[in-house]
């Protein structure tokens, strides 16, 4: 007989674990199914290794670049590849402990193994049937594989994270966040890197200054930027090296290759096709406002939402909202998906909200949007012989000037943007921005003495 469940949560990512633990915590009986190891892309090879491994990344470039002005004289006898990755893996096991306590002090029954559907109350898992009230969908995404031949002797972001040594030489396939950020990180910690993007630039969709710089500072100090570059074909030679060929003609050796072009939903597997629920035609799942899937008492978070944003602390507060409108009768809960902030963890990073600048003329009109920027070289590096500069921009729209947009890159840029954040989410004027003392000397006073 199908044991039954207030709650099951379908995949034990960011989302997912939110949900369970926040329903749990309401009272509710919660089954967690989860197929690999808890905490999904993020904790296992996403967000938190990568973060880990541009903090290696930042080690490396204090000592290359900044100690000998600061007065270091540092010898590097060598940099270990392994003990990093040790590091990185002691770190997350010691999340995957705390995860294990968070969901056991909550009594959220975890089942390993793959769920499927068998009706839309229904979940089979390891050859069990378990039943409830209300089940969530958080199975996540995965890496999107090119089809050109030879795509197979390429790695994804997840098989990144296996690599027990460092490659003397990589390519980098795509355009988005991972591709930026695994070629900054490798950049930075010796491996010639080539980023190789199909378009003018990498990141087309950010604002068009954080776009320009960023390709400078890769124009300046790597990795080698390869734009209007789209790969043909792969080949792998006798030593074990790859070749890749550009559609230009243009050919490349080196020792691995990421494909970072994008990720897919993991939905094809789960027996959505028992359910009525409805997907796109790459298989994100339709959802409303509140999360609910075409099919009643089927909710769906994270990365394989249609129209959702691939981004760990939104699938988070998703999850958690969810779980509060099930169980805890805050009837009208939901995810404002409106002004998220986010980060790239380039080389300087990345900080951005709202809506870039070509966006919002086309919202507001020219005549009702006004941009301030500023340009501030960083103190930390303004002091050596790498003076790195920093980029600021408001854009703010209407006549009380109200900020719809925040972009920042360079130093501390991904911590300066969070409490900004705040005060755009509160819908704050320049006059507001403009308000605030300065902290001096910062970066982030840039965003308070515009003018
Ligand atoms: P993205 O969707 O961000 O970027 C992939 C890009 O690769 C595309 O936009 C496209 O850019 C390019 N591309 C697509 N197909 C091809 C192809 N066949 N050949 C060459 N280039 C191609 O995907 P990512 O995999 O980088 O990241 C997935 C998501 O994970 C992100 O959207 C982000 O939300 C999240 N993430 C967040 C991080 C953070 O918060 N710091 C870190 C990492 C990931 P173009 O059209 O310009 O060629």
């Amino acid at each position: 007989m199908a044991q039954h469940f207030d709650y099951i949560c379908l995949g034990a990512g960011s989302g997912g674990i939110a949900s369970a633990n926040r329903a749990a915590m309401r009272g509710a009986k919660v089954l967690l199914i989860e197929a690999k190891q808890l905490g999904g892309t993020c904790v296992n090879v996403g967000c938190v290794p990568k973060k880990v491994m541009w903090y290696g990344a930042q080690v490396a470039e204090a000592m290359n670049l900044y100690a000998k002005d600061y007065g270091f004289d540092v010898t590097i006898n060598k940099f270990d590849w392994q003990t990093l990755v040790s590091s990185r893996c002691a770190y997350i096991d010691r999340i995957h402990g705390a995860y294990e306590r968070g969901l056991g002090s909550n009594k959220v029954t975890v089942v390993n193994g793959y769920g499927r559907f068998v009706d839309n109350n229904t979940i089979e898992v390891n050859g069990e049937h378990y039943t409830a009230d209300h089940i969530l969908i958080a199975t996540g995404g995965r890496p999107s594989i090119p089809n050109i031949p030879g795509a197979e002797y390429g790695i994804d972001s997840d098989r990144f994270f296996e690599l027990t040594e460092q490659p003397k030489r990589m390519a980098v396939v795509g355009a988005g966040y991972i591709a930026v950020e695994i070629a900054g990180v490798m950049h930075a910690l010796g491996t010639e890197t080539h980023l190789f993007v199909r378009k003018h630039a990498p990141l087309r969709s950010f604002d068009p200054m954080l776009v320009e710089a960023l390709t400078g500072f890769m124009e300046k100090e790597g990795p080698n930027l390869h734009t209007f570059s789209t790969p043909k074909e792969v080949v792998k030679n006798t030593d074990g090296s790859l070749t890749l060929t550009l559609e230009n003609g243009e050919s490349f050796e080196v020792d691995c290759l990421i494909w970072a072009i994008g990720r897919e939903p993991a939905t094809d597997k789960i027996g959505l096709e028992n359910t009525d629920v409805t997907v796109d035609e790459r298989g994100f799942v339709f959802v409303d406002a509140q999360q609910n899937t075409s099919a009643e008492g089927i909710y769906c978070v994270g990365d394989i939402m249609a129209g959702g944003i691939e981004l760990t602390p939104v699938a988070v507060k998703a999850g958690r909202l969810l779980s509060e409108r099930l169980f805890n009768n805050m009837h009208d809960a939901a995810m404002d998906y409106a002004n998220v902030p986010t980060v790239v963890f380039s080389h300087p990073p990345i900080g951005t909200m709202g809506l870039t600048e070509p966006q919002a003329v086309e919202q507001y009109g020219e005549d009702n949007v006004k941009v301030y920027t500023s340009t501030f070289a960083s103190m930390y590096t303004a002091v050596t012989a790498h003076r790195q500069e920093c980029k600021f921009k408001l854009v703010c729209a209407g006549e009380d000037e109200t900020v719809v947009g925040i972009h920042g890159i360079g130093f501390a840029m991904d911590e300066i943007l969070q409490g900004f954040g705040v005060a755009m989410k509160m819908g704050a004027t320049k006059k507001d921005f403009d308000a605030v003392v300065a902290i001096h000397p910062t970066g982030a006073e840039e965003f308070v003495t515009m003018r």
